[in-house]
């Protein structure tokens, strides 16, 4: 069994708003965060695909739900960080680690980004153009994962890591967050003409029912304030609500405060 290119990346809605990315050829499927098995194989079902792996970029139940019922019926490895919070993961990730899949191959390069948990992971397409990012909760359509391990600093590194990749890397995020995002945005950047035209693009496309990514790294450093802690107008809306520390870190650090009460 093998992934060979041209392969696509399906958009599988599942639970309250994840999403649940299947790559695909004709015959072949990786499902990254299966959070509910029914919808991943109803998907797999419908189009006559084998599923040949699962991949999780986190312990969080809504990314790994669905992974002991469809091992029931495929029986495939599951790549991921081994955590008791997390028995399925026959294959343990590290920083570094590459993996393969069919030959010529889908390659994906994992990479730590710790800050949501402290051992989250996002997979990285090794050579396709333009590149494909799966980065779970960490980065989101113009916001951020919540923080519940590790330090702020870390999810601040994390986030700089993905935002220094190439600006057409397809951004293949966890959950559909996009518009209530965006509506923070607007706050911390009114002026902003890129988040206004984001803005209006993703109304338009919920109306449609579609989801609002991939995004691309660049529309998230255009559009997005976790990206964007040394811009003035974002500083200054900080500052009108008692901010002091103007670093880069302080900066974002307040912009995840604000974002929790938003
Ligand atoms: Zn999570």
């Amino acid at each position: 069994m093998s992934i060979r290119p041209p392969f696509e990346i399906a958009a599988i809605p599942a639970l309250n708003d994840n999403y649940i990315w299947i790559i695909h050829n004709e015959s072949c499927a990786i499902a990254v965060d299966p959070g509910e098995a029914e919808p991943a194989h109803a998907y797999l079902k419908s189009h006559g695909l084998q599923l040949i792996a699962i991949l999780c970029t986190h312990r969080h139940a809504d990314h790994t739900g669905g992974i002991a019922e469809l091992r029931e019926v495929y029986n495939v490895p599951v790549y991921g960080r081994r955590h008791p919070g997390n028995p399925h993961i026959t294959h343990d990730l590290r920083e570094g680690n590459q993996l393969k899949f069919g030959s010529p191959a889908i390659e994906l390069n994992v990479i730590e980004i710790p800050g949501h948990l402290e051992d989250h992971l996002a997979y990285i397409a090794a050579d396709t153009k333009p590149g494909i990012l799966f980065c779970g909760d960490v980065l989101f359509g113009a916001g951020c994962g919540r923080h519940f391990e590790g330090t702020l600093a870390q999810l601040h590194h994390s986030l700089q890591r993905l935002a220094q990749l190439p600006g057409d890397t397809r951004v293949y995020s966890a959950h559909e967050y996009t518009a209530a995002n965006l509506r923070f945005a607007l706050a911390c950047e009114p002026g902003s003409e890129a988040v206004q035209q984001r803005i209006a693009d993703v109304k338009r496309l919920r109306a449609e029912n579609q989801p609002t990514l991939p995004s691309t790294i660049a529309l998230e450093n255009a559009t997005n304030p976790f990206l964007r802690c040394t811009q003035p107008e974002i500083i200054q809306a900080l500052q009108r609500r008692g901010l002091t520390d103007t670093s880069e870190l302080g900066v974002f650090k307040a912009l995840r405060a604000w974002r929790n009460l938003f």
